[in-house]
């Protein structure tokens, strides 16, 4: 037998009904606050992700690496902002906009220990806004993502935020951390001792029990702020309080990729079965991503929900969504005497744009009906010898169950009415 691969998953009936409704709130969304849809390749070339900048763990650990036949080194995307960048500079997009709103959404790799909420093939949503900094643009990002999550009907949702600072300012505040954290190097988990050369913000989102006690009286990026900071992180809270957004200043969010300054985001469930995998999406602003990939100097904000999880907290907040997976009609033929009529019927229908379908193989009576009320089918169209002799059908509606010969053309007559 061959099995799936691990930390994938395939999205059945039940499922894709969900996906779709979150696929439509993600054009809504987007649509409303004018951002345009981007698709870039699933696979880039690896420094796309791979710079000496960055060291988080999903970069350095987690990334699909491999050579291509022609001796390539290539890399399945882990997340969706590298790409876009990369295919902002290459697209000299910033000589055509000051201010480049686009969204993706699609399937990201990360090679993590796969449990709820986390796998190896995941999908995001996620938003950027390239060209300038301004407070208004960083509340509006931050707006647009809780508007998404109000959008889906989603309650318990939390939308944290904080500043690192600029470049000066996160310099500071990472001395004062690593000063801090120095003498507890030894009482650290393994991971947050790795982290204390290599990625020392990380150690302040630990989940370790130890940890997180010796982070309690740790220094704070917000102390380290420049003026300039401090007025942009206040200004951006005031356009917030105008935008009308919920939000908990957590001083201690830090987000897992290096690339961050300034504001920084995130959004939790506050869900009892979500456990450590609460954060549904996130993001921040970054200033050096765009000249580290060899574009012009662009500071940029943006976000990304993963839709597994947003998947995991509709279900979970039992949200309804409706099922429009249905049939308008299912033509039933008594026998292959009928299949000619009936086929015929099945084009004209279709033609009109009408959701109709049949059984294949089987004219047995009750078989087909069986298939037609699991398709959820909205009329029945049954046909026997009689019918076809006097060009007619039987129609019947699979709720009232009330049922009537008519000839064709009344056939079309009542579905135009009744189903559109
Ligand atoms: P990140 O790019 O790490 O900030 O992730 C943004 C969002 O993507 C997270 O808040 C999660 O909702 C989702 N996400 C990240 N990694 C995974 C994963 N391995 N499996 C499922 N969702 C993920």
């Amino acid at each position: 037998m061959v099995n799936k691969v691990k930390g994938t998953y395939d999205v059945l009936n039940d499922e894709i009904k969900i996906w779709h409704y979150l696929e439509d709130k993600i054009k809504k969304i987007t649509k409303k606050y004018n951002y345009t849809e981007i698709r870039t390749p699933i696979m880039e070339y690896s420094n796309v992700y791979h710079r000496e900048s960055e060291q988080s763990d999903m970069v350095l650990k987690e990334t699909y690496n491999f050579k291509d036949k022609g001796n390539r080194d290539l890399t399945l995307r882990p997340e969706g902002t590298a790409g876009v960048i990369r295919s902002y500079i290459e697209n000299k997009t910033y000589a055509t906009t000051d201010l480049y709103k686009v969204y993706y959404h699609g399937p990201m790799f990360r090679y993590e220990r796969p449990q709820k909420g986390r796998y190896r093939q995941f999908s995001q949503f996620g938003c950027e806004a390239i060209g300038y900094k301004n407070p208004l643009v960083d509340a509006e990002v931050i707006k647009l993502a809780s508007d998404f999550i109000k959008e889906i009907g989603l309650k318990n949702v939390v939308v944290e935020i904080n500043t690192l600072g600029d470049d000066k300012s996160r310099e500071n505040y990472l001395n004062a951390l690593v000063e801090y954290l120095t003498p507890y190097k030894d009482e650290l988990s393994n991971d947050s001792k790795e982290r204390l050369t290599r990625n020392p913000l990380r150690i302040l989102d630990s989940k370790d029990k130890n940890d997180q006690k010796i982070i309690e009286n740790a220094p704070k990026p917000i102390d380290y702020l420049s003026e300039e900071s401090k007025k942009y992180f206040n200004d951006t809270i005031n356009y917030l309080k105008i935008f009308n957004v919920s939000y908990k200043i957590n001083n201690k969010l830090v987000r897992g990729l290096d690339y961050y300054s300034e504001v920084v985001f995130e959004i939790l469930a506050d869900l009892k079965n979500f456990g450590s995998q609460n954060a549904l999406g996130g993001g921040g602003r970054y200033e050096s991503l765009v000249d580290e990939l060899g574009g012009p100097k662009t500071s940029a904000i943006g976000f990304s929900f993963g839709l597994d999880r947003l998947i995991l907290a509709i279900k979970e907040e039992e949200i309804e969504i409706n099922d429009n997976n249905y049939l308008d009609a299912f033509v039933i033929m008594f026998s292959d005497n009928e299949l000619n009529y009936g086929l015929n019927i099945i084009n004209e229908l279709r033609d009109k744009n009408f959701i109709v379908d049949f059984d294949f193989k089987t004219r047995a009576f009750r078989n087909q009906l069986r298939r037609a009320l699991n398709n959820n089918s909205k009329y029945l169209i049954i046909i026997g010898e009689n019918e076809v002799n006097n060009k007619q059908v039987t129609l019947k509606n699979t709720k009232t169950e009330e049922e009537k010969i008519i000839s064709k053309d009344e056939l079309i007559n009542i579905l135009e009415k009744e189903i559109r």
